[in-house]
């Protein structure tokens, strides 16, 4: 188990038991450098217990990144809570991780993630303050439309020269709550959309109100479309798919949408500029992190801007050292997390010596 958080990189792993409620839950902590470690609580069925671990093992580092490259004042982390098998009182089980959280003094902030729910926060916020996501913070999704927008609008100017969207062409793959806010925005600037969901109804609302072409699921990679935006699920850029790919710019709003390093590689080599996910989609955790925080609505959408001027940079640089743009992402946010690092143990030396 150590050797497979050294992997990780993460500095502790908590696991919580509360058999009154039927609490089986993990919590990793990758980094608490930057400030508190932030993160979203998944609440699934897993057919073993290790896959649980693995899980939030895998996903810890990814939030330092995104909270790095974001600016904000926090680390990654993640949590995983087992999903009980049999009947269970999901208020109560949702109470006892707040505790878990709350034991933790604030090293961790949850937050929602697949099968958690606003509705969970609130459960959670009665017995920690150290929650997101509440009612009071609404839905992400929005905001991170806002984020992958102004992104796109980055990518744009450094790929096509363009300092606007009209007349471009996008392709959406998922219309769920950030596809669709962000057809809005694109609709709205004059870009002409081709839209595919699994749902139909989904692509049919897309059609009647941002005059979108719907386009079957399985060939959204084929349309020819300037932008491919997937916001659907993850891993969808593969070695079957980027070879379809006739765009210039590979820019939306899904986690890990890379199949393996390699196909960053692909995208680069096909003369295709790809966002990276994690940068391009942090207008979410931006929304959550700041809210709790207390800071303002308008603080708030200066910071989800600022993505674009990230990404700017990022091009930038991978133009200048012919690195990939995902590569040159990751490398940027370790130097990050590095420097905050040593600031740490440079800190914690100091309150030694002055202890
Ligand atoms: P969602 O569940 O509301 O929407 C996803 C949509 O994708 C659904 O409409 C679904 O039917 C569709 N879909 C699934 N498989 C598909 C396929 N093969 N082809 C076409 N469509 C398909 O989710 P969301 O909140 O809109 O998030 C979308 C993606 O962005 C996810 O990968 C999520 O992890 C990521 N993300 C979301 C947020 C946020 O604030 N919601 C923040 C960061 C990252």
């Amino acid at each position: 188990m150590l050797k497979q958080m050294e992997n990780a990189g993460l500095t502790d792993l908590h696991f919580g038991l509360d058999p009154a409620t039927g609490l089986k839950a993990i919590i990793a902590i990758h980094s608490t450098a930057r400030g508190p470690a932030i993160g979203g609580c998944r609440f699934i069925h897993y057919a073993r217990e290790q896959e649980a671990v693995t899980d939030a093992l895998r996903l810890a580092r990814g939030m330092s990144y995104k909270a790095a490259l974001a600016g904000l004042p926090h680390g990654g982390g993640k949590a995983v809570i087992i999903r009980p098998e049999v009947e269970f009182d999901r208020v109560a089980l949702m109470q006892a991780f707040g505790r878990m959280v709350d034991q933790l003094g604030g090293r961790y902030i949850t937050a929602m993630d697949s099968g958690t729910e606003v509705s969970d926060m609130d459960a959670i916020e009665t017995t920690t303050r150290f929650v997101s996501c509440t009612s009071a913070s609404g839905d992400p999704s929005p905001h991170t439309a806002l984020g992958i927008f102004e992104g796109i609008k980055a990518a744009v100017l450094h790929q096509l020269g363009k300092d606007n969207l009209a007349g471009l062409s996008v392709a959406i793959q998922g219309l769920g709550h950030v596809g669709h806010a962000l057809a809005q925005r694109l609709h709205n600037a004059g870009a002409q959309l081709y839209v595919a969901d699994i749902d139909p109804e989904r692509t049919g609302r897309c059609v009647q109100e941002f005059n979108a072409r719907a386009v079957d699921a399985e060939e959204i990679y084929d349309t020819g479309a300037d932008i491919f935006s997937p916001c659907g699920l993850g891993a969808t850029l593969n070695s079957d798919t980027i070879p379809r790919l006739n765009c210039r710019i590979v820019a939306g709003s899904a986690n890990n949408q890379l199949a393996t390093d390699q196909d960053g590689n692909r995208l680069r080599q096909r003369g295709i500029l790809y966002a990276p996910d994690y940068v391009l989609n942090a207008g979410g955790l931006i929304h959550v992190a700041m809210h709790h925080a207390g800071h303002s609505p308008a603080e708030r959408d200066d910071k989800i801007r600022e993505i674009a001027s990230t990404l700017t940079h990022l091009f930038e640089e991978a133009d200048r050292t012919g690195q990939s743009v995902h590569h040159v992402a990751d490398l940027h946010a370790e130097s990050l997390l590095q420097a905050a690092k040593e600031a740490q143990i440079k800190r914690q030396r100091q309150e030694v010596q002055h202890a």
